[in-house]
């Protein structure tokens, strides 16, 4: 059938927008819009459409509009690049397809191809930002079903290193707070490396990364945010910088853990060589420990023992699970039945965080 008979057919039976009738013909002017096509198809009948598009449901005839509603949720979004997709109730894809079945498919275009082209060409002429189909930092999802438009920000990786000033200091809530506050995040997501226990400080500045999801704010000011955080007297950051998800990875990977221990004696006098043999026999052993339900068993690796005056330094060295505060009296062996006298534990320190080769 020619495309003239054709286009007399679908006149005469359906509420049509120029854009949905060019649409249906799109192959015949490719670089031409859908809209442009339509007009051009229409010309020579004398058609008068009675209600809105039933094809769309008007959203091509207010493309201006609906354009504008668009960019006014963007507007809450800072981005470089965007991608944009969309949603159709079940019968608008029903009634395009009756339509293929009566017209025929050689020379059309979707209906989604037809508004995620348009709608994307429209933005980035108008916001002035790029398309990127690979990992767009948001994506405009226009929802026919719900009539509304959806901004969804992909997540922004922020990595860094920070230092435990004082224990019982909440490192994770003010470097995720901040994050938050600075990034309008729906959620901020903390990761480091080994476990970081409350009573521990460290000596060494640890890496970490925060995921930002949805953030509004994409482009942020790294060293205003360090300068804010370390206003803070029990948590230092420095080195923050854009991160890749694959770092998260590297931080759930094994890792070596050092600390040293100080304590504490009342006395202490002709014990100091008894205790440091049985010290010693700790060296390279297992420790079994019960760590909320789960059994772990991390190798003490290193344990390095210094007298001075009552006072008792230890320096060791176990993987990522292994729980310092389990070993001084629950663990089996545990400090306390191996040292057999009664000490108080003056200060734990993380001393570094080693990732192990594979
Ligand atoms: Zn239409």
């Amino acid at each position: 059938m020619e495309v003239k008979k054709r286009v007399e057919k679908i006149l005469e039976k359906y509420n049509i927008c120029d854009t949905c009738l060019g649409r249906q013909f799109h192959g015949l002017y490719p670089e031409k819009s859908n809209k442009e096509i339509g007009e051009k198809l229409k010309y020579d009948f004398d058609y008068r459409k009675k209600k809105e598009c039933y094809f769309c449901g008007g959203f091509f005839e207010n493309f201006e509009k609906e354009l504008k509603k668009i960019e006014r949720e963007l507007k809450k979004y800072e981005f470089h690049t965007f991608l944009v997709g969309s949603e159709f109730p079940r019968k608008m894809i029903q009634r395009e397809e009756k339509l293929w079945e009566e017209n025929g498919v050689d020379l059309c275009e979707a209906i989604k191809t037809n508004l995620n082209r348009e709608v994307g060409l429209e933005l980035r002429k108008r916001l002035g930002k790029e398309v990127d189909f690979e990992i767009p930092d948001v994506m405009v999802i226009v929802d026919l079903i719900k009539n509304k438009t959806i901004v969804q920000a992909s997540p922004l990786y922020v990595e860094g290193t920070y230092k435990k000033i004082l224990p019982r200091s909440k490192i994770q809530k003010t470097i995720e707070s901040n994050f938050l506050r600075k990034s309008k995040s729906e959620k901020v997501i903390f990761y480091s490396a080994g476990r970081m226990e409350e009573n521990v400080v460290t000596s060494f500045y640890k890496d970490f990364l925060v995921k930002l999801k949805a953030p509004r704010k994409r482009r942020l000011n790294l060293r205003e945010l360090e300068r804010k955080i370390n206003q803070n007297k029990s948590v230092k950051v420095k080195d923050l910088g854009y991160s890749k998800k694959k770092k998260i990875e590297d931080l759930k990977s094994r890792h070596l853990v050092s600390y040293s221990v100080v304590l504490k004696f009342g006395k202490l006098d002709g014990e100091k060589k008894e205790i440091a043999d049985s010290l010693r026999k700790l060296e390279n052993k297992k420790v079994h420990q019960e760590l909320k339900n789960k059994i772990r068993k991390p190798k003490i690796s290193k344990l390095e023992r210094k007298f001075e005056d009552k006072k008792l330094k230890l320096n060791l060295e176990s993987t990522e699970n292994f729980s310092i505060n389990d070993f001084l009296d629950k663990s089996k062996p545990n400090l306390k039945d191996t040292i057999g006298e009664e000490f108080k534990v003056k200060e734990i320190v993380m001393k570094s965080c080693r990732k192990l080769k594979k």
